[in-house]
């Protein structure tokens, strides 16, 4: 069965003045869509045809001769975790059980903000940061090149995700990913995401 472009969790013009519409219909209706128009290209009539999306992301990792299966699948489920990781009037300190953790875990939330800005400014080219639940259930920060997810590790669940793609950002802020990763943090994410994440995973 193919897989259908998932539904925004807010309309298009939803993020602005942070994220324009023009991004998202670039980003989510061409981008996001083309990733999920390869995939099922890619995978139509072969043994991973009605598989979960996981499934496919899980048996194509780590298999060279699968990449385009991985990069199409991962991206089609790392886009749909992004735009889950931003809320309209987002952003700031987190509450609750991820507040606690993150005081817990980084000493404070602005190291964990300075953890997090780090590691998505050094992502060299294209790529993603995240706020994880390790295995030793402890939050980390993690960077991956292209399509990479940490959805892949054992024992690794993803809480939160930065898409720090060129496309996630040119058209609002040209060249200044730094701006970019700070309206992100300032004024778009969404803790309730990541609670939910960690509720989740326990
Ligand atoms: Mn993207």
């Amino acid at each position: 069965m193919a897989f259908d472009l998932p539904s925004l969790p807010y309309s298009r013009d939803a993020l602005q003045p942070h994220i324009s519409e023009e991004t998202l219909n670039f980003h989510y209706g061409k981008h996001h869509q083309a990733y999920v128009t390869n995939l099922n290209k890619m995978i139509e009539g072969g043994p991973m045809a009605d598989a979960s999306l996981e499934e496919v992301i899980m048996d194509a990792a780590g298999d060279a001769s699968k990449a385009g299966v991985f990069n199409n699948a991962a991206q089609v489920w790392n886009h749909t975790f992004y735009w889950h990781s931003m809320k309209p009037a987002g952003g700031g300190a987190p509450t609750g059980k991820i507040a606690e953790m993150i005081d817990r875990d980084f000493g404070s939330y602005d190291a964990f903000k300075e953890a997090f800005s780090t590691a998505g400014a050094t992502q060299f080219g294209s790529g993603w940061a995240w706020l994880v639940l390790d295995k030793d259930g402890k939050l980390a920060v993690r960077k991956t090149p292209n399509a990479e997810t940490p959805l892949t590790e054992d024992g690794v669940t993803p809480l939160l995700t930065m898409d720090v793609w060129e496309h996630a950002y040119y058209l609002d802020f040209q060249n200044a990913r730094p701006k970019y990763i700070e309206t992100f943090l300032g004024e778009l994410v969404n803790w309730d995401f990541a609670n939910q994440n960690l509720t989740d995973a326990s």
